[in-house]
């Protein structure tokens, strides 16, 4: 028997309903609006009074309306066919529709059930399995896609029976399993999961050892990221937050991306719409959505569809990690996502927290942050969540709520600066406050040494140094003048501008240069740190900016020039001539 409710109290979308038996939070229910059924989520319970918040407009709804709760959790549905689709929050299938706006009430099923797959059993009848076990696969796309034992089966079965290989819709039973009791449990190719529990189902969690390469030199020469690592990116309006992480969308060392895209304008999401579905993957020369899925929030949609964005877009995630594959996940903006949760908490009238945030954001980011991370599966094969999101401070205030707590939850920040957007210093990381918790691990350290070069990590502190030492030369050249100090400080100045310009800076739009490969990486940061910690004497201030001017001219070249081509060969050759 499903408990009933009647609605009580509507405050936007938030709606109190009395119910006639046991609710608990996270429940769905749907609330009846003249035979139009809106999906809800119970939020808080008190007494015989659900809070929920209802996922779509609730204009026309009034006191007495019938509501129905479901007994479940907000759930994802998982099987072949969720790559290149884009939904929305509630993972309605977007490309499908008509428009991009549903009408209220209509949700759409998230995966294809006449396509066939090709499917191939990884089991035979007599083994014995757990969950999240391998029982076969199909191809999506270029990727094998395991069918696994169901993430909410517990204890060991035994398999009854496997398909053979062929062609088979994703409702096909695949498999049938006993379990310990002696009952057979069907499977097929769908499963679903609620999506604010992770998903579990490997055998260990260890810290991540290896970095994921973005071709973005800021983060992978000076602030790596960790396969299966955390990663923030605050920056007020206009600084760059998406470009950037597009670029690592588009360039991540990733089997599977997954964009959740909550936009700060409504364009953003139509031109991610438009833009990915053209991408070329350029580590596999076909198309980038082949291996991606995008969730959107549409503009008709309230905030508590975002909450829902992230959580599913991190549940599909899960999903994939636990076939063995390196996923990637990206969140623009996560702000958003918390404001949705301040706007609930206040029309609850919870007690707020720091500027009307609710009193848990930093556990909830917390946890949220918690859920990426590399994993050793139960068949020691590894698989990894890597994330990152961005974080809009209201007015680039750093100190501000989301942003510190997020501090808190992720190991890598890459905090874009008003000033360096303003000089079109892009991308307009900051390379001082910002930083890579994975340079101080000796598991990433070593593995850097053997993949990149020996000692790397020791050079890139000395890289960060010249631009400390640049800095603080600035500040005094500021002060004191450009006559007013010993040409060292000129010296240090410049060395700084030339890291800057060489290894920050780096043009998201420019074919060559957009994309920086680590070995490529590598040749830079060895030829800059070769002219950097070269002693040069010069007559007077002007001598030396004109010389580190024209220096900063060639290595641009370079960066522009494909790699060790003829070309940029010449510009290496003209640079080591005007440093000998
Ligand atoms: P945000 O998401 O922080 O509001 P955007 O990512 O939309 O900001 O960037 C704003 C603008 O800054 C872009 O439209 C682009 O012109 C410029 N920009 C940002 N990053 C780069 C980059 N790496 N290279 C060139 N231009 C950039
Ligand atoms: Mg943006």
């Amino acid at each position: 028997m499903k408990t009933k409710g009647t609605v009580t109290g509507i405050v936007s979308n938030l709606v109190s309903v009395r119910v006639d038996g046991p609710v608990s939070e996270n429940e769905i229910c749907y609330i009846d609006l003249a035979g139009v059924r809106m999906m809800a989520e119970v939020i808080k319970v008190n007494g015989d009074t659900a809070s929920v918040q209802v996922f779509e407009s609730t204009r026309g709804l009034k006191g007495g309306d019938s509501v129905e709760f479901e007994g479940r959790m907000l759930e994802a549905t998982l099987g072949p066919g969720l790559l290149s689709s884009v939904y929305d929050g509630l993972q309605n299938n977007l490309a499908t529709m008509d428009s991009v706006f549903l009408r209220r009430g209509e949700y759409t099923d998230p995966l294809d059930h006449e396509k066939l797959w090709d499917f191939t059993p990884l089991v035979k009848s007599g083994d014995s399995v757990v969950a999240a076990d391998w029982l076969g696969e199909v191809k999506e796309g270029w990727l094998p896609h395991k069918i696994m034992v169901p993430f909410s089966f517990s204890g060991t079965y035994t398999v009854k029976s496997v398909k053979e290989a062929g062609s088979y819709n994703v409702d096909t039973e695949i498999a049938v399993l006993t379990d310990e009791k002696g009952d057979d449990h069907s499977v097929t190719m769908v499963q679903k999961w609620p999506v604010k529990i992770a998903i579990k189902g490997y055998r260990e969690k260890p810290r991540p050892d290896r970095i994921m390469e973005t071709g973005v030199r800021v983060i992978d020469t000076l602030n790596p990221i960790a396969e299966g690592g955390t990663g923030f990116i605050p920056g007020p309006f206009g600084c760059g937050k998406t470009v950037l992480q597009h670029a690592i969308a588009k360039q991540g060392d990733a089997d599977v991306i997954v964009m959740a895209a909550c936009g700060e304008r409504a364009n953003e999401v139509v031109e991610i719409f438009t833009e990915f579905p053209e991408l070329i993957d350029p580590h596999t020369g076909r198309h980038l959505m082949e291996r991606t899925t995008i969730i959107c929030n549409t503009s008709n949609m309230p905030v508590a569809a975002r909450e829902a964005s992230v959580y599913t877009a991190m549940t599909i995630c899960e999903y994939y990690r636990a076939m063995g594959l390196k996923c990637l996940l990206l969140a623009d903006s996560t702000s958003r996502w918390a404001q949705a949760l301040r706007e609930m908490s206040n029309r609850m009238e919870e007690l707020p927290g720091a500027d009307a945030f609710p009193v848990d954001l930093s556990a909830i980011i917390s946890n949220f942050y918690a859920r990426a991370g590399m994993v050793i599966l139960n068949n020691g094969q590894r698989g990894a969540v890597t994330f990152i999101g961005t974080v809009s401070p209201a007015g680039g205030n750093l100190k501000e709520p989301v942003t510190e707590s997020t501090k808190k939850a992720a190991r890598c920040f890459y905090a874009l600066e008003q000033n360096r957007a303003d000089q079109k210093r892009y991308p307009a990381v900051g390379p001082l406050e910002s930083y890579s918790k994975y340079l101080d691990y000796p598991e990433i350290a070593e593995y850097l040494d053997k993949t990149v070069e020996e000692g790397w990590v020791e050079k890139v502190l000395r890289s960060k140094n010249i631009i400390r030492r640049g800095k603080e030369a600035a500040e005094q050249i500021n002060i004191l003048g450009d006559d007013g100090v010993p040409m060292s400080y000129h010296v240090n100045f410049w060395k700084s501008e030339l890291v800057d310009f060489v290894i920050l800076q780096q043009d998201a739009f420019d074919a060559v240069d957009a994309l920086c490969p680590l070995e490529r990486q590598r040749f830079m940061l060895d030829l800059i740190l070769e002219i950097c910690e070269k002693d040069y004497e010069f007559e007077d201030f002007e001598k030396c900016r004109e010389f580190f001017k024209n220096l900063i001219n060639e290595l641009r070249q370079m960066n522009y020039s494909v790699y060790e081509s003829e070309q940029f060969f010449a510009y290496n050759d003209s640079v080591k001539k005007m440093i000998a």
